[in-house]
């Protein structure tokens, strides 16, 4: 089995840890990435403990947790007047959950996600938009084949190896995002010293530090029908987002008069509907977003997509076949990945309910008490 020809689809988040993983565990790995250059967007991401365990396991945790940000507390506040409702602590989760809740640039992730796969013998071919899957291998849009006994699909929300599993396309979730970066300076500076969120009818507004606090990441959500572009680079307006957020808490106007100073992005947030299998001939495969692409209210795509690498890797090397690695793989990961997918389409409606006022005040389901954080990717049963 080591040594047996693998080729990985995309080169994100999913795709990159899988190809470090399973390279690290002895297998020959191919990764084909569409774009002429690795790279992702100019926006955060929150790399909750599961996700940071999943690091560890390649090796990474200490880089990532160095160029990213560990806020020691978070705070849920009120559209209208920004009273704090919930206040979570962060900065005990190494003791907690045994990794550190990260915040983190996508460049700089990508940065150390692609060096820790050039450092594992992954072959990297960038510029290569893979078209279709064969019986040997895969093809791309320029006419090569690219050989591999098994395929993984790796390939985003868009996925062309999903295809074959489910030839329905992603549907528009009704929520909207737009996403600027800020220096971290004048009102920001505090907002960016005790990161979290402001909740109300529909929309919420997220903030978090990244690179040594000196930049403040802001996403802003509304539903909204009729739009369903989907996209990281689309630019958005800022009249749309004075409008969305007027009458909104001073905290969040600071932050619109921010982001109107552009440049503002704008996307409609796509998802998937839960898969029943995520395995074709017992060869080939999805994990990431290609697999079970979610809407962001708990936070845990990317985090998903770490866990799915991982357990891939370390089901391929414990198995006898690569048949019964695949196998294992997709029992491991199929109900926790449904389950969060689910899950957090039903925050967006705890979220953004009518009455913010008694956000908390009930049972709280969240990603900390849901238990996703104390998941383990590098123990879990395989
Ligand atoms: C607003 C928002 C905020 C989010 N915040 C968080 C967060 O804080 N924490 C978190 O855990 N998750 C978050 N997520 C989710 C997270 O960004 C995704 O789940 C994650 O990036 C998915 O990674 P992936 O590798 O599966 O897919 P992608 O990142 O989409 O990577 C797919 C790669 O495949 C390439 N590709 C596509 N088609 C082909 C092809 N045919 N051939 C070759 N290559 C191809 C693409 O170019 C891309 O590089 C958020 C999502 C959104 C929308």
């Amino acid at each position: 089995m080591a040594g047996e020809k693998i080729v990985v689809v995309g080169g994100g988040i999913g795709g990159l840890t899988a190809a470090a993983a399973l390279a690290q565990a002895g297998f020959a790995v191919t990764l084909l990435e569409a774009t002429a250059a690795f790279g992702e967007v100019g926006a955060g991401v929150t790399l909750a403990p599961n996700a940071m365990k999943g690091l560890a396991h390649i090796g990474i945790a200490d880089a990532v947790a160095a160029a990213g940000v560990e806020p020691p507390r978070q705070r849920i506040q009120h559209w209208q007047d920004g009273r704090t409702l919930l206040q979570f602590e962060r900065g005990d989760s190494r003791e907690r959950y045994g990794a550190p809740y990260v915040y983190i640039h996508r460049a700089d992730l990508h940065a150390i996600l692609v060096e820790a796969a050039r450092l594992a013998g992954v072959e990297l071919l960038t510029g290569s938009t893979v078209a279709s899957v064969h019986a040997e291998g895969v093809k791309t849009q320029d006419g090569r084949s690219v050989p591999g006994s098994i395929v993984v699909g790796a390939d985003g929300l868009k996925s062309v190896v999903r295809k074959l599993f489910d030839p329905q396309p992603a549907y528009f979730t009704g929520h909207v995002a737009w996403r600027m970066l800020a220096p971290a300076e004048g009102p920001l500076a505090d907002l960016a010293q005790w990161p979290g969120m402001h909740i109300g009818p529909g929309r919420m507004v997220v903030r978090y530090p990244l690179r040594g606090s000196r930049i403040l990441n802001m996403v802003f959500f509304a539903r909204q029908g009729g739009w369903n572009e989907e996209g990281w680079a689309i630019p958005g307006s800022a009249e749309e987002l004075v409008a969305t957020y007027d009458g909104w808490c001073d905290e969040v106007q600071a932050m619109v008069a921010a982001a109107s100073r552009g440049p503002l992005f704008k996307w409609a947030l796509n998802a998937r509907t839960p898969l029943s299998d995520w395995l074709i001939d017992d060869r080939i495969t999805l994990l990431g977003d290609a697999a079970h692409a979610m809407t962001p209210f708990l936070g845990q795509g990317a985090a998903c997509a770490i866990e799915d690498a991982i357990v891939l890797a370390r089901a391929m090397g414990a198995a006898g076949s690569t048949a019964e690695g695949l196998r294992r793989y997709v029992a491991a990961r199929r109900d926790r990945a449904n389950f969060i997918q689910l899950e957090s389409n039903e925050n967006a409606d705890r979220l953004q309910g009518d009455d913010s006022s008694l956000f908390g005040l009930g049972n709280l389901r969240n990603e900390e008490t849901l238990g996703l954080f104390a998941y383990d990717c590098r123990t879990t049963p395989v």
